[in-house]
């Protein structure tokens, strides 16, 4: 299910260190650990998914989870009032750097658009 290559994979089964915001049996929450954006949050599915290119129909469910969690942790962190973004970054163009799906959830302050370097 995890792919030793993989940054995101070893976060998830803690072989690398990370702000752990929240963990279950399906995803991992963690700080990014360089934020574009004061509050700059990664929501993680536990398996391996390279990018939205890779979901399959199983995956309905867990993408959905994946969502609603990054408002759930907007709201604990005191951004849904002001406002924030989630990002789902896929491929080359998009500058997905690791290709393990991920919901980058920013905020804490305005947020420019598009933004260029996430
Ligand atoms: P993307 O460019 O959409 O693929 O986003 C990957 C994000 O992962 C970037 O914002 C990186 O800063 C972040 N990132 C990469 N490695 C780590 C790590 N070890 N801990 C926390 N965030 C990471």
């Amino acid at each position: 299910m995890d792919d030793p290559n993989c940054v995101f994979c070893q976060i998830v089964a803690g072989r690398l260190p990370a702000d752990i915001l929240l963990q279950d049996q399906d995803l991992t929450v963690f700080r990014d650990h360089r934020p574009v954006a004061s509050v700059h949050i990664l929501v993680v599915p536990n398996k391996h998914i390279g990018s939205l290119n890779n979901l399959e129909p199983s995956d309905n469910d867990l993408i959905v989870k994946l969502i609603n969690t990054a408002r759930d942790v907007a709201h604990k962190v005191g951004i849904h009032k002001s406002g924030y973004r989630i990002v789902i970054n896929t491929g080359p163009n998009a500058g997905q750097s690791v290709f393990h799906l991920h919901v980058h959830l920013l905020g804490g302050e305005r947020l420019s658009f598009p933004m260029k370097f996430l």
